[in-house]
């Protein structure tokens, strides 16, 4: 007897390919069968007739890090037929965390109640699997995290020993599984690190093929520059890279984004390894700390508070540029843990209520928050996530961690693209706007992420690949979720299969069923 049955649905198996009608019949947390299985018997038979039966969506730049520990359901991301979600994006992961980078992690984490258990990386991958989550998860390594593990928040080069250090770790933690390196080269102590230094340590990462992915240095005006650098990584190193959430930030350089895919193709037809990924959006988030320039934030956020509470200091950082630049009007509080009721209002519009200048504004808040203040930056272009949504070597990433609309991941106004990055694009950019078609657009969110990562039998619907399902009503998919109502569930995600279990369905979490594992890469997969 199988496990399970999918009969007559719409398959798209994610290689972009055309649709066709199949039955999809499932044991023992694989995909046994794609064709005519109407007549096998299953324990359980759902009926797809006029629905696609996709592969689970693949969040190739995720950062639900230590969600499972608040929520095993990782709701948001499960709503929206993710399977796998790739943490440890932008420079920060969970693990491996020793030193300075242990005592921030700890730090935060005590902020929502949680211990930490972990050193290593494996460490992390079993307390992982202990909280059991709905659906399957993989981490890269943070560039700032080893950084903070090694050396501390310093703002200078390492030493040759220091180095070696931190390739020692890195290594060990691919070893562990970990599917790659990454870097987030705005945000200190992973700013504070050269191109030498991020070559030298991706070597790691090509000796075992694995993926460096980067939040480049610049996504403003120096666009291209940063652009350059990573691509110059990848040339030195001869590591794959990967793009993080590529876009042209600031509205004196849209337009630039014609230029930056220009350079990677050109890349690409050199033969160099290099793709990237996006969400579908026209604003990003992070942290408001990103208005204060790098060499402010040495020693880590306590030294910045002090600096910030320092008026010379201010008014030597009013007088400098930052990459984000300071357009306070677009910069939206979308977080922040002792005032609630900033939630959704622009840093102009509270500076202008408290009689203040924005940046001193800024700098008051972030000293209130020990600097952890979430922002929404309205900062894109439409033309732009356009022009790299339709490029062919372009991921779906949701570029965030999985909220939930009750319980501790309900906090503030989040950005909405945890609750709405894929139906969003398969709704309003293939129904709607006809960017490219449905095949293409699952291709983007289920096989192209898995062969950037090396997943083997993961991102694809075809026998003997794991049963990673979404089924989904073409008609009705679509994000519901909005920057004022960020906590809403998007329409028409029916069933997500994880690992052959069923757990969404009917549009409903399963209570209590929890098949998620921890993917180590190298390693034996669940
Ligand atoms: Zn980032």
């Amino acid at each position: 007897m199988n496990d399970l049955l999918i009969r007559g649905g719409t398959v798209i198996d994610g290689t972009g390919a055309p649709r066709s009608i199949a039955d999809v019949l499932i044991h023992r947390g694989h995909i046994v069968r794609v064709g005519d299985a109407s007549a096998e018997p299953a324990l359980r038979t759902i009926e797809a007739a006029g629905q696609v039966v996709a592969p689970g969506f693949i969040d190739i730049h995720a950062h639900s890090d230590e969600a499972m520990f608040l929520n095993d359901a990782l709701e948001s991301a499960l709503h929206m037929g993710v399977t796998l979600a790739v943490n440890g994006n932008c420079g920060g992961s969970s693990a491996p965390v020793y030193g300075c980078a242990a005592s921030d992690l700890d730090r935060d984490l005590s902020r929502s109640g949680l211990v930490r258990s972990w050193a290593t990386f494996a460490e992390y991958a079993d307390a992982v699997e202990r909280a059991r989550p709905a659906i399957n998860v993989c981490s890269f390594v943070g560039h700032g995290t080893l950084r903070s593990s090694v050396m501390g928040p310093v703002a200078r080069a390492p030493s040759g020993k220091e180095l070696a250090a931190m390739r020692e770790l890195l290594r060990q933690a691919l070893l562990e599984g970990a599917v790659g390196l990454s870097s987030g080269l705005i945000y200190p102590p992973s700013a504070f690190a050269d191109a030498a230094e991020l070559a030298s340590l991706c070597a790691e990462v090509r000796s075992l093929d694995r993926l460096y992915a980067s939040h480049i240095r610049n996504e403003g005006a120096g666009l291209l520059e940063a652009v350059e650098e990573n691509l110059e990584i990848g040339r030195r190193s001869g590591v794959r890279v990967q793009l993080s959430h590529h876009k042209a930030a600031g509205e004196g350089n849209w337009g630039l984004v014609e230029r930056s895919t220009a350079l990677i193709e050109r890349a690409r037809a050199e033969g160099q390894d290099v793709a990237a990924d996006q969400y579908p959006y026209t604003a990003s988030s992070t942290g408001l700390s990103v208005v204060i320039p790098n060499w402010v934030h040495e020693g880590g956020p306590s030294a910045m508070c002090l600096r910030l509470a320092d008026p010379v200091i201010l008014g030597r950082i009013a007088a400098e540029e930052t990459e984000t630049g300071r357009a306070w009007e677009r910069i939206v509080i979308a977080r922040a843990r002792q005032r609630p009721d900033w939630a959704g209002r622009s840093v102009a519009d509270l500076a202008g209520a408290a009689g203040k200048d924005p940046l001193s504004w800024a700098a008051e808040a972030l000293i209130l928050h020990e600097g952890a203040v979430d922002i929404i930056h309205h900062s894109m272009d439409e033309g732009d996530v356009r022009l790299v949504m339709a490029k062919p070597w372009v991921c779906i990433g949701s570029d965030s961690r999985a909220n939930a609309p009750y319980g501790p991941l309900s906090f503030g106004r989040p950005h909405p693209r945890s609750y709405g990055t894929f139906p969003r694009v398969l709704g309003r950019y293939v129904r709607e706007v006809g960017l490219f078609s449905l095949e293409e657009a699952v291709r983007k969110m289920t096989m192209l992420p898995a062969s950037r990562l090396h997943l083997e039998g993961r991102g694809v619907v075809r026998a003997g690949a794991w049963a990673d399902l979404v089924i989904f009503d073409p008609d009705l998919i679509g994000d519901v979720a909005t920057y004022d109502d960020p906590h809403r569930y998007p329409t028409g995600t029916l069933q997500v299969i994880v690992n052959g279990v069923v757990v969404l369905d009917g549009g409903e979490t399963v209570a209590g069923v929890r098949p998620g594992r921890f993917l180590r890469l190298g390693l034996a997969a669940a």
